[in-house]
């Protein structure tokens, strides 16, 4: 089924999870064990990414199959298309078609590891519009699109510590805007950990006149290194309160995860205040934050989480 406005019209509040694809076999399949006891809480969907340049294409899509016709839960598969012949990107699309998926957030992609541009392939894509544009004239309303925004901006346009400037901020909206006229159902956003940020973004959107839902991608922070690393490479502004809160424990790993819980709880409750209805968790491929956020909005039942997840024991001093 497609993903349609998540939640839309029913008043409640739903969520989604996302994934990516394991190195190992092993960590496939303890993926699929964890993915499994998520899924159980009902997610509206859960999603898998697309290697930089079609890199784990393969297994990509057994996973995406696997989610959808073995775990059970409609599956959103990421597609880029830079980097990747037309050929290619009408097999993934195929081979979904043909395994019931009915989702695709369809992206542009990051040059490959080691390379500092993306390059075009010759008669391929320059940008996800061109996907978008694609998926609709080839297979017409079979599939769901959604597209990603960016509530700072795209991190190409984004100079220094003061952000986009205001030209390169509409330009980039007016270009999502072009996403959606092109046919995409549904934005998800890149994370940010300034909310207000976000609350503009979805401000800004409406003002130009997009009007498909646009969900809010949290990324919960699990572990210093790896928060700096990916706010670093997005270009994301950090609120100075959170470096204060974060500068202290850095070393402290469970204080780590216990804050990015604590925190994420707080960005979301500030954003379902704001009446957005649909929530979309950046895992990790990791359930504890993502589990313990939801349950403390009261999104999902306690009962219906595993007594032996060593979380569960009272230790975090920052759960509301
Ligand atoms: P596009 O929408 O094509 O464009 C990116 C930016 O470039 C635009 O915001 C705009 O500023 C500019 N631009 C491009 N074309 C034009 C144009 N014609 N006119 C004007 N401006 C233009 N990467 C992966 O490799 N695999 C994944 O699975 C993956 N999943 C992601 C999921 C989400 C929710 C998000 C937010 C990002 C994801 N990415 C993934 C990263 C993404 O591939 C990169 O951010 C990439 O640099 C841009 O992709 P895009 O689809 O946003 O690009």
């Amino acid at each position: 089924e497609k993903i349609r406005a998540a939640g839309e019209g029913e008043g409640r509040t739903v969520f989604s999870f996302e994934y990516f694809p394991p190195k190992t076999e092993e960590g496939v399949e303890n993926l699929f064990e964890r993915m499994d006891r998520m899924v159980a809480h009902n997610p509206t969907f859960c999603d898998i990414t697309w290697g930089a340049g079609g890199s784990t294409a393969d297994l990509t899509l057994d996973i995406a199959n696997r989610m959808q016709n073995m775990i059970c839960v409609e599956t959103m598969m990421h597609l880029t298309c830079t980097n990747m012949p037309v050929e290619k990107i009408n097999h993934a699309l195929d081979t979904i078609k043909t395994n019931g998926i009915q989702n695709v957030l369809a992206l542009r992609g990051d040059p490959p590891h080691g390379q500092d541009k993306f390059v075009q392939v010759a008669g391929g894509f320059a940008c996800a519009l061109d996907l978008v544009q694609h998926i609709r004239a080839k297979y017409g309303d079979y599939f769901g699109i959604t597209v990603a925004g960016y509530p700072e901006a795209h991190p190409d346009v984004i100079q220094g510590e003061g952000g986009a400037t205001l030209e390169a901020y509409s330009n980039d909206l007016a270009y999502l805007k072009r996403k959606v006229d092109a046919g995409a159902d549904l934005i998800i956003t890149q994370l940010f950990y300034d909310t207000d940020i976000f609350l503009k973004f979805v401000n800004d959107c409406r003002q130009i006149g997009i009007t498909c839902p646009i969900v809010p991608g949290i990324m919960p922070i699990n572990n210093y290194k790896g928060f700096l690393r990916m706010t670093g490479f997005c270009k994301t502004r950090i609120p100075p309160e959170i470096t204060a809160a974060l500068e202290p424990i850095k070393d402290n790993e469970e204080a780590v995860k216990a804050y990015g819980i604590h925190l994420g709880t707080e960005m979301c409750k500030k954003i379902l205040a704001h009446g957005i209805k649909t929530l979309h968790l950046y895992t990790l491929n990791m359930e504890k934050s993502a589990l313990a956020i939801l349950m403390n909005l009261g999104l999902i039942e306690e009962s219906k989480i595993s007594r032996s997840l060593p979380w569960r024991r009272p230790t975090n001093v920052f759960r509301a």
